[in-house]
């Protein structure tokens, strides 16, 4: 008989892990199991504005974190990806103030380049260029806020490091883990000066060429569309609008139960590819430490307010610009702007349009600032208003969207690593063939999410071959 594999949740990592187990496990039952009535997850693209395939949430993933691109290509997509078009980033801080190059994820790598900047006072400068001659920090505190504050001052935190950092992740970077900042973790851990490590790290970069994302030109849903049709092939069977509820222990393996289902799912594996705080019940009755500590896990919400408005009122200034970020003292709702019409080259207006629209993509809310639960009428009116206030025009959106991602990232506490292993190390005691995968664990971008299901695949294909053999 052969094996048989349930994976829950139809997210970018659940879609891999079960791809990957029908090369792993050719002979395999492969069951992914979702609980909305599409696939993708926090995958999501729609046509908006009469332009195809604007993302409603990711629009990029790293090209130098390999996962994603080896997916795309394995998938046949590698022909079909574009990358931004080059354009400096903003910070709003009372004004627009082009982001200082020389940084690593607002780390200052470069002194002269920080101080041309009117972004930092000279005292805010004077505090960063001492960095160099501080004594070892450590990473012990595992806070990404502390670790920079101390390092740099006051200023390079709050309007560099934890503008961008907090932008990626929707964090609060005094509460966010090392873990989450892997570049920044690496830093860290191997440079007594963080600026002189940096400035080395960056140099070695330089010599990789081409760029530092990438995207389906379709949106990144083509991404997920094309593993959900290779699973198709596969015969994998894909479950939509269907509830894991718990997973219970059976005779030979496991139980799947699924909310209005009278016969449970047996599976001899389980990969369960869902946020941590949606997988401590599902778990509670097989490992209720692995449990316990995964109700623990905060997560953030975000929405996305995505415009339209008439090129012709669009100052010609911005021209070039791909967005700003809005750091916490001085930040309201609006948190980051993609002037995603600039960033996005087939995202450009259309001339042969009557009244060429341009398309930006507006964050609001953050960890500890959550809206999801306003009305579109809010959102809409913040994102319009204080994006007008901070461009100094005024913005009059000809089509609008606004989207809610409850729950969206996963808020990696200080201690993040050693929680991780321990859920790990209790579900592989408890519930061998039961692992966990996805954004709540080792990594939160699109490449980890692809790393982790493939991962899971793999580790789960040993399992299952080893006891079939
Ligand atoms: C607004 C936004 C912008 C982002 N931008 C980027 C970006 O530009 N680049 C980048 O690399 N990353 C970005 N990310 C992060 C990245 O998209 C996510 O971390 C990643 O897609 C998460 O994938 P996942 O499969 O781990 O989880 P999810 O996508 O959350 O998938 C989990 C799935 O499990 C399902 N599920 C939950 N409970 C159950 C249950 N009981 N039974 C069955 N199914 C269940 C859910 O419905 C969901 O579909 C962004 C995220 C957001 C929200």
């Amino acid at each position: 008989m052969s094996a048989s594999v349930v994976v829950v949740g139809g997210g970018i990592t659940g879609l891999t892990a079960a791809y990957r187990l029908t090369k792993e496990l050719p002979d395999a039952t492969v069951t992914l199991i979702e609980a909305d009535d599409r696939l993708g997850g926090k995958i999501r693209s729609s046509t908006f504005a009469g332009v195809d395939g604007v993302d409603e949430a990711a629009d990029a993933f790293l090209t130098r974190v390999p996962e994603a691109m080896a997916l795309a290509a394995e998938l046949g997509l590698g022909d079909r990806l574009t990358s931004p078009a080059a354009g400096s980033a903003s910070v709003w801080w009372h004004g627009m103030h082009s982001i200082p190059e020389g940084l690593m994820l607002g780390v200052p790598t470069d002194l002269r380049k920080l101080a041309r900047s009117k972004l930092l006072t000279w005292p805010g400068k004077l505090r960063a260029a001492l960095e160099p001659i501080l004594p070892a920090t450590g990473v012990g505190a595992d806070s990404v806020g502390k670790l920079i504050r101390k390092r740099f001052g006051k200023q390079v935190h709050e309007r560099l490091v934890d503008p961008l950092v907090g932008s990626i992740y929707a964090a609060d970077t005094d509460h966010f883990s090392l873990d989450g900042v892997p570049q920044i973790l690496d830093l860290a851990s191997k440079n007594r000066s963080l600026l002189i490590g940096g400035r080395r790290m960056r140099a070695k970069s330089a010599a990789v060429t081409g760029p530092i994302f990438a995207t389906p030109i379709a949106g990144m849903a083509a991404l997920t569309d094309a593993l959900a049709d290779a699973l198709r092939a596969a015969g994998v069977d894909l479950r939509t609008g269907a509830t894991v509820t718990s997973i219970v222990r059976a005779d030979h393996g496991w139980s799947v139960l699924i909310e209005g289902d009278d016969a449970p799912l047996a599976a001899d594996a389980i990969v369960l590819a869902t946020p941590a705080g949606t997988t401590a019940p599902l778990v509670a009755g097989i490992s209720p430490e692995a449990s316990r500590s995964l109700a623990t896990f905060h997560h953030a919400g975000v929405v996305m307010v995505t415009l339209a408005v008439p090129a012709d009122e669009w100052p010609v200034e911005l021209q070039g610009y791909s967005g700003y970020l809005v750091p916490k003292p001085v930040q309201r709702w609006v948190t980051a702007v993609s002037f995603a019409s600039s960033k996005w080259p087939h995202w450009q207006p259309r001339p042969e349009s009557a009244r060429p629209l341009i398309v930006l993509r507006i964050s609001l809310g953050r960890d500890g600032r959550d809206l999801t639960d306003r009305s579109d009428d809010e959102l809409l009116a913040a994102a319009v208003g204080e994006v007008s206030d901070h461009l100094g025009i005024v913005l009059h959106p000809v089509e609008h969207r606004v989207v809610r991602w409850p729950m969206a990232f996963p808020q990696y506490r200080p201690g993040h690593a050693a929680r991780v292993a321990a859920i790990e190390e209790a579900l592989s005691a408890d519930a061998p063939g039961v692992v966990v995968a996805g954004a709540s664990y080792h990594g939160i971008g699109i490449p980890a999410c692809i790393r982790q299901g493939n991962l899971a695949a793999r580790v789960l294909a040993g399992l299952v071959g080893s006891v079939r053999s």
